[in-house]
């Protein structure tokens, strides 16, 4: 086996709540989410607010790999954006490793994102004038890691990910396959409790696509991975599928 650096690590602090098998990694309770909506700020009537969900109650267990589907403008991302924290909804919690997201300040809710949760993106979101190994070294920087430390862990990631001879390319010298390795490579660099990755296999063909996704289920046996798409082939690697329609969950497999 290869990924060893993918594996979750066990010497982690004994916080309470993290710690705790009972507590589900991600807990949604009645999310519902409407932007645009605008507590005592003038709106005009061209902004309309747009409801995104609607009373959304999602679990997902510890190791669980959970595919969101949905067409298009169902609220699948905006259900990636709440569990990271880069959202918080209109009503409901969000809660991550027992933590209530929506209760916490700003800061709060950056420091969770850091430590609990990694981010792929369908289009990667790699920096293009940084190599590969730099870009999935970054995380590490906000970690406080020293230099060297970094240096380490990236190349041992890269090279996980089957991109050993590559940790020196800038993003524009790979092929999207390959990037959103790097883009995965860098997602688990903090060792995240949460993996969350919204159509990750989007912008690949299929057999990319399909060994990107046998990298996420890979990584998925000890964390948990929440993964957006509308693609058959990614929802078939799911341990479990919630369908969304208009913001709502109208089909949960469990
Ligand atoms: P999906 O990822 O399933 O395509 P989204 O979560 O992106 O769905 O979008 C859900 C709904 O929210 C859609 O109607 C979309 O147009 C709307 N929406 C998403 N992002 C924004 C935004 N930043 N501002 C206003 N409306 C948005
Ligand atoms: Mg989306």
């Amino acid at each position: 086996m290869r990924n060893r650096s993918l594996r979750r690590s066990s010497s982690r602090g004994a916080e309470a709540t993290a710690e705790d098998e009972s507590v589900p990694a991600v807990r949604l309770e009645n999310v519902s989410h409407e932007y645009g909506s605008t507590t005592g700020r003038f709106r005009s009537r061209s902004e309309q607010a747009v409801t995104a969900l609607r009373e959304v109650s999602i679990d997902v267990e510890r190791g669980e790999v959970l595919g969101l589907e949905g067409p298009s403008g169902s609220g699948k991302s905006t259900i990636l954006h709440a569990v990271a924290g880069l959202l918080v909804p209109t009503a409901g919690t969000v809660s991550v490793l027992g933590t209530d997201l929506t209760s916490l300040s700003d800061r709060g809710r950056t420091k969770a994102r850091r430590r609990h949760v990694g981010i792929v993106f369908q289009r990667f979101h790699l920096l293009e004038s940084l190599s590969a190994r730099a870009n999935v070294a970054l995380p590490l920087v906000q970690a406080g890691l020293p230099k060297s430390a970094r240096r380490e862990r990236a190349t041992d990631l890269l090279t996980d990910v089957g991109l050993e001879d590559r940790t020196t390319h800038l993003p524009g010298e790979l092929s999207g396959g390959e990037r959103q390795r790097v883009a995965i490579a860098r997602a688990l660099s903090t060792d995240p409790d949460i993996l969350v990755a919204d159509e990750p296999t989007g912008e690949l063909d299929t057999e990319t696509g399909a060994s990107v996704l046998e990298l996420l289920t890979n990584v998925g046996r000890d964390r948990a991975v929440v993964v957006a798409s509308h693609d058959a082939a990614t929802l078939a690697v799911a341990d479990r599928v919630v369908t969304l329609r208009d913001g709502a969950v109208i089909e949960d497999e469990r």
